[in-house]
């Protein structure tokens, strides 16, 4: 994410390498190990989410307490990799916010990254990113003075619960963000950070 090369080895599985980043902490596969674009595609085609599955919205939900807390609606917000069934978007609709949606596979529209934003989300998405330091550095250039961008990632803890951490088995899954790597973001960039849930990261502009 930073641009080091001195990555040290975080933990090998025989199917593919999890190299750390000294500087920014970030635990990510290396390019030549990610599937392809097509294949990726793929296994987000095999596990759609249901929009009107009440499980999936609660569990998308939770993002929205500390989000109203920070930004409360009316405010435009922008939801990063939607997917292809927006279920954020309509729970954040709901709740009276003005919502665009994003997703390089199913809503490709990059005039959308060239506004601004109150807010942007971004939930289960940047464990997905092959340039997570490019493509957030992008949202962060999009949001407003005092603007929050809200991630939910689940985070890697201490070396020793790697090897069987269920986020770790999924192909598409290639970047692997801890506590300390929010920090190094949030003090690159100037920003307020909190963690309002276990897996829940807000990094907030000043104004
Ligand atoms: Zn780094």
């Amino acid at each position: 994410m930073c641009g080091a090369d001195d990555l040290g080895i975080h933990y090998l599985d025989g199917r593919r390498d999890y190299l750390r980043c000294p500087r920014c902490r970030l635990i990510h596969v290396p390019a030549h190990q990610h599937l392809s674009p097509a294949a990726e595609r793929a296994e987000y085609d095999r596990h759609r989410n249901d929009v009107h599955d009440p499980g999936y919205r609660r569990f998308l939900g939770r993002i929205l307490p500390p989000l109203r807390a920070r930004r409360p609606p009316p405010a435009q917000g922008l939801d990063f990799g939607c997917g292809p069934g927006p279920a954020l978007v309509a729970l954040l609709r709901e709740a009276g916010y003005a919502m665009a949606a994003y997703d390089p596979f199913y809503a490709p529209d990059a005039r959308l990254l060239a506004r601004d934003y109150d807010f942007i989300t971004a939930t289960e998405v940047v464990e997905h990113l092959a340039r997570p330091g490019e493509t957030l550095g992008r949202l962060w250039g999009c949001l407003r003075p005092g603007g929050v961008l809200a991630i939910m990632t689940q985070r890697a803890r201490e070396a020793w619960r790697f090897p069987t951490w269920h986020y770790v088995r999924d192909p598409t899954h290639v970047a692997f963000f801890s506590a300390d790597t929010f920090r190094w973001l949030a003090r690159r960039w100037g920003a307020r950070l909190s963690f309002p849930g276990a897996d829940l990261a807000f990094l907030e502009k000043p104004r």
